[in-house]
């Protein structure tokens, strides 16, 4: 393989957002050449004050010369409108990488308009969250073309402890679900949980504390359970990102005949979560339905 993680590499990173921002960060720490684009100008004139390298107006300019192309946005429609512009300056065999969450479909649609370009787009969500990114410790999901993959898997590395190819197009976005279906319904069991430990006058803390150690453990319990009990719920991840994510899953799980009816649940308690105001809460915060 010709490209290596140390050899500097032309890139562009497009949408400096919670997650963005520091992942492009880590490319910039790494030596390589970054341009970056953020549609509210003045997040991307604060990167470059903080990262050095440059930034540019329009994705299409950002892209013109880069190797490899990253965006991390909103949903389809963002993806659509970025990416696509994107594409239309890369040189042929250059590479689009989007680590943003959205449906398997619009990554085979972009993955099927960057072959007509000449180019290559891989689908790449990731998982860990605001402190992942800024960790450079991020799980990332890929799924597209496999040269593209080892092209742009170095640079991923930079912020990825774990990158894995995991099938054709589409299927980083599959992983994604999986992983969303997964951490839906153990977030409502673990605000039950506590719930139930504070309506019976237990002491919440020393309950995590001692059930963390046996079979109940989990990354959320670990990492949320005494800021749930403390009402602190301003970790990153929005519930209207999760509520989109969820709206994917159940989509894809009526065109594939998967049976979810706790997530579809937990779908609608986050729905209630926005209801009372907490759109921008992270997603621990379906412990406030229960203790309001
Ligand atoms: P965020 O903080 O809201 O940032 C979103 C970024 O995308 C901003 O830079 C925004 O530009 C840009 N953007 C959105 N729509 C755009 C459009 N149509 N054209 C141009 N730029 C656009 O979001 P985030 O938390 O970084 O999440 C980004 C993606 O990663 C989402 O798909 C999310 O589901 C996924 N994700 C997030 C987390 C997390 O913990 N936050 C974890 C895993 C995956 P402006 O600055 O102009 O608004």
């Amino acid at each position: 393989m010709t490209d290596s993680s140390s050899a500097p590499r032309k890139v562009a990173f497009l949408g400096l957002g919670t997650m963005g921002g520091p992942m492009a960060g880590h490319l910039a720490k790494a030596g390589h050449d970054v341009t970056v684009y953020n549609r509210t100008a003045a997040k991307a004139e604060a990167w470059v004050a903080a990262h050095g390298g440059r930034s540019a107006p329009t994705p299409e300019e950002a892209a013109t010369g880069a190797d490899v192309v990253f965006l991390c946005v909103g949903g389809d429609d963002d993806v659509r409108a970025v990416a696509g512009e994107a594409m239309t300056a890369l040189a042929p065999g250059g590479v689009i990488v989007d680590h943003s969450t959205v449906s398997a479909t619009v990554s085979r649609e972009m993955d099927a308009l960057a072959r007509e370009h000449k180019v290559f787009f891989l689908d790449a969500p990731v998982s860990g969250g605001q402190a992942g990114a800024e960790k450079g410790i991020l799980t990332v999901m890929v799924g597209g073309d496999a040269d593209a993959f080892a092209k742009a898997e170095p640079l991923m590395a930079c912020f990825g402890r774990s990158v894995v190819h995991m099938g054709p197009s589409g299927a980083g976005q599959l992983t994604k679900m999986v992983n969303q279906i997964c951490i839906a319904g153990l977030v409502q069991a673990l605000a039950e949980g506590l719930s139930f430990a504070q309506q019976a006058g237990l002491d919440g803390h020393k309950v995590v504390d001692v059930i963390s150690k046996g079979a109940a453990q989990s990354w959320q319990m670990e990492n949320r359970g005494h800021t749930m009990l403390d009402g602190k719920f301003d970790f990153g991840f929005a519930v209207d990102w999760m509520r989109k994510d969820l709206g994917i899953v159940l989509d894809e799980a009526r065109r594939n005949g998967a049976k979810v009816p706790v997530t579809a649940l937990v779908d609608q308690f986050y729905a209630d979560v926005q209801a009372m105001g907490g759109n921008r809460l992270d997603t621990s915060s379906l412990m406030k339905r229960l203790t309001r």
